[in-house]
């Protein structure tokens, strides 16, 4: 198949009853398996510390979703002897039969679909339509992943010297260690994982300990679709205590680590190491945050324009790396775009995500409530708080849809990742300007821009200095194949998830040249 004609996963339309329904069996399915116990597996052990970590609903933050045994350094060092050990016999399976595993793991996840989809709804406080919107991103990254491995295994032919056969192949790197964060914990999780594994690698996954029931669900397909238990182990712990112990390790190859700038410059910087014993420049592959804006330009349609940053801000909370934390507004329509914005902003639903009547549901965890909020105080202090800005009713962790205006460039609103459902509206004086705005922080991951004039579009499409464009549209829901996904400066390497070249990040290429 040629990757042009790759189509993603459909997503089910929950508004009709023949959808809901089933899907409301499965959320009481898994509510039936709360507060389980998952044990650590490394190869064919199971271990039992005894330090269990909690995972809970931010919605009923009593209710507890898993408990999962934490990994001790013996133990993480352990897992890295396994796969280290495991490494060649892996490496030397056909990629055919690791490609067929990874079309049976797509396959499985599209049977429990509904299943993962209402882990998402209780363990990262999903919405019933991003939690089904990352389940079929989950499948479209083990289906594109599976087509360019296939790409990999019969590269293209190179130029052949007279008296010569010459060719590359593509070799696994060894050991990874694969570090996804919680908000999008099933897809990123599944994505640099099986990159990882259907090249050849063997991996040790550390989920977050937001999001670790997910990932054991997860494990659960892979073994079921024939992974060999030594060729990954998904460890839970604590990135203080394990953390650091896997990254620095001499075996450890290459580390794929998606989350923020803060841990990602860290492993960045622990990875430049060389430990003793080590005998290669770690590879590491860091996507991180983003400070993400949309322009609205007044020769833009308003309406198109507002419905676009209310989704970009404010679906899952605002917890998107690509979500549009900053909207950059002629000054033309600055108060009309306001008006209208804060007017549907208002009518936003908030409430516990297993009810698809709420839009918005919590934010994931205590900690971030808190920094969400102290940011809301912030906003006030740099601008006008026009709606939200507050904690919501209720146990969970709700925050209201939050609109602050006249932000200044230079303010932490405008320059900081809040990660939470809060947008910070500045006013432009014209295009160029708004696309110096655009460009005025450390971060480069997603951006758009509303305008119907053709001049705008091609200038912001030579100066807005992003790794994912939109025109006319949202910034976020970036699809596997169509747009592939990364980011510039402070957004991390540009590694291109669901894109033609990612599964190059994992290999190195040995070329051979043979005298006939
Ligand atoms: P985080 O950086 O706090 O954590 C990410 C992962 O790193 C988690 O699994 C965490 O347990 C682990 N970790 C933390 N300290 C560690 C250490 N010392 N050693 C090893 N691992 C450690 O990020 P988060 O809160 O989980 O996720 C939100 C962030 O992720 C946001 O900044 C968001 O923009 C970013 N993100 C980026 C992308 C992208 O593609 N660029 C996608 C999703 C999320």
């Amino acid at each position: 198949m040629r990757l042009c004609d790759f189509r993603n996963e459909p997503y089910a339309d929950f508004s009709k009853p023949e959808n809901a329904e089933p899907m409301r069996a499965a959320l009481a399915a898994v509510r039936a398996e709360f507060g389980k116990e998952y044990d650590l597996r490394i190869g064919d052990a199971h271990h039992r510390t005894g330090d269990l970590l909690k995972s809970i609903n931010p919605s009923q933050p009593g209710e507890v979703v898993g408990l999962h045994h934490k990994a001790t350094p013996e133990l993480a060092n352990q897992a890295i002897a396994v796969a280290d050990a495991y490494f060649p016999v892996w490496a030397a399976v056909p990629a055919a039969d690791r490609i067929a595993s990874l079309r049976k793991a797509s396959a499985i996840l599209r049977r429990r679909k509904l299943e993962f989809d209402a882990w998402l709804v209780y363990e990262a406080g999903k919405s019933w339509a991003e939690a089904e919107a990352d389940v079929s991103e989950a499948i479209d990254f083990c289906d594109y992943y599976a087509l360019l491995a296939e790409r990999l295994a019969s590269p293209e032919s190179l130029v052949q010297l007279p008296g010569e056969h010459d060719e590359m192949r593509y070799l696994p790197l060894g050991v990874g260690i694969v570090i996804p964060p919680w908000n999008f914990p099933l897809a990123i999780l599944v994505g640099m994982t099986t990159a990882a594994l259907v090249t050849g690698n063997t991996v040790v996954v550390k989920p977050s300990s937001d999001t670790p029931t997910i990932a054991a669900k997860f494990a659960e397909v892979l073994d079921e679709a024939g992974f060999p238990p030594h060729s990954f182990t998904l460890m839970v712990g604590s990135g203080a205590e394990v953390g650091d112990l896997l990254i620095t390790h001499p075996r450890t190859r290459f580390i794929s680590f998606t989350g923020s700038r803060e841990v990602g410059l860290r492993i960045n910087e622990l990875a430049a190491k060389t430990a003793p014993g080590q005998i290669w420049i770690k590879r590491v592959i860091a996507e991180m945050g983003g400070k993400d804006g949309i322009i609205v330009d007044e020769e833009a349609d308003l309406d198109d324009a507002v419905q676009g940053v209310l989704w970009s801000a404010y679906g899952y909370q605002g917890q998107k790396c690509s979500a549009c934390s900053r909207a950059i507004v002629s000054e033309k329509l600055y108060d009309s775009f306001l008006e209208k914005l804060v007017a549907k902003v208002k009518d936003i639903k908030v409430g516990p995500s297993d009810d698809p009547a709420y839009y918005m549901g919590p934010v994931i965890n205590e900690r971030s409530m808190k920094s969400i909020l102290d940011y809301a105080e912030v906003g006030r202090q740099e601008g006008r708080v026009l709606t939200g800005g507050e904690r919501l009713p209720g146990d969970g962790y709700f925050v209201a849809p939050t609109v602050i205006a006249d932000i200044d460039v230079k303010s932490r609103i405008f320059q900081e990742e809040i990660f939470g459902p809060v947008l910070g509206v500045t006013k432009a004086r014209d295009f160029d300007h708004a696309l110096e705005l655009a460009n005025a922080t450390d971060y480069g991951l997603t951006g758009a821009v509303y305008t119907n004039n053709p001049e705008k579009i091609a200038k912001a499409k030579e100066q807005f200095f992003v790794g994912n464009l939109y025109i006319n549209r949202k910034c976020t829901g970036a699809m596997v194949g169509a747009h592939p996904f990364g980011g510039f400066n402070m957004s991390g390497t540009d590694s291109k998830a669901g894109g033609p070249d990612y599964l190059l990040w994992f290999v190195q290429a040995k070329s051979i040249a043979q005298k006939m």
